[in-house]
């Protein structure tokens, strides 16, 4: 079942999109090479509780941290650990939700440890070819469209490189709980699926591997790889659907909250 958000929880859900934002920003600026996942993880929790906010990983069906955080060829729902050392060159994939008055907001991001110029051609473009399918999802999420007008714009980017694209783990709804309905595919065929309406808000997030899509998830129960130990990346905002088009909750200072009406960048 679909649960609409009212124009009150929506700006509620903006709230909680505008720490998870903050958390991410802090994120960029702080990440170096030598820095732990765990020292990620605590730079994430004091800006979410600096904020009165509440993360929300923490205790999800018992995950023990604030962020997801996957390096290299993990997909999703790295835990983050003292013993994870970042390296120059490494693709971190950093997960992050945050709830203000019962909403969730919820983001992702993958950067390049060291900057873009510590890594190959071809890994600067997976990274930015899965965040340009983000936008490029985003953008569909208006009143009238349908799911796989979403999926298809999304697979439409990995497809043109070849990029595995995730089956397994997708977007989804969001608002007093983590994971609400519909499952958010990143594939599809434009004009199938449900008709998305105003007062929906849901998390778009591709997650793309430069070889196969198959996945395996490690022993700890929540780490999930690719099979084939391909790196991977991801890329994730919440966006609610409003008659005006497409709000991006979670989106950063340097990044247009109104897709429709701002400059998208290309990356
Ligand atoms: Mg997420
Ligand atoms: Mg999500």
């Amino acid at each position: 079942m679909i649960i609409k958000k009212s124009r009150d929880e929506i700006d509620k859900m903006a709230r909680a999109g505008a720490v998870v934002a903050r958390a991410h920003e802090e994120l960029m600026a702080q990440l170096v090479p030598g820095m732990s996942t765990l020292d990620l993880d605590r730079i994430a929790e004091d800006v979410i509780v600096r904020s009165g906010a509440v993360p929300s990983f923490k205790g999800y069906r018992g995950f023990p941290a604030t962020l997801c955080t996957s390096p290299n060829d993990q997909i999703v729902h790295g835990i983050p650990s003292a013993e994870v050392v970042l390296e120059e060159g490494d693709v971190i994939s950093i997960d992050c939700g945050a709830i203000v008055d019962g909403f969730h907001g919820d983001s992702a991001t993958t950067l390049i440890v060291g900057g873009d110029a510590a890594t190959t051609p071809q890994v600067r473009e997976l990274v930015a070819s899965t965040r340009n399918a983000m936008w490029r999802g985003l953008e569909q999420a208006r009143p009238g469209n349908r799911l796989g007008d979403i999926g298809a714009a999304v697979q439409q980017v990995a497809d043109e490189r070849g990029y595995g694209v995730v089956r397994e783990y997708v977007g989804h709804g969001i608002g007093r709980a983590l994971h609400e309905d519909p499952s958010v595919p990143n594939y599809g065929r434009a004009g199938k699926g449900m008709r998305l309406s105003k007062g929906w808000v849901i998390a778009i997030e591709p997650m793309f591997n430069l070889g196969s899509e198959a996945t395996r998830t490690l022993e700890d129960e929540w780490t999930v790889v690719t099979a084939d130990g391909s790196l991977s990346a991801h890329w994730e905002h919440t966006v609610a659907v409003t008659p005006d088009g497409p709000w991006v909750l979670t989106a950063r200072a340097d990044e247009p909250a109104h897709p429709l009406d701002e400059v998208v960048p290309t990356y």
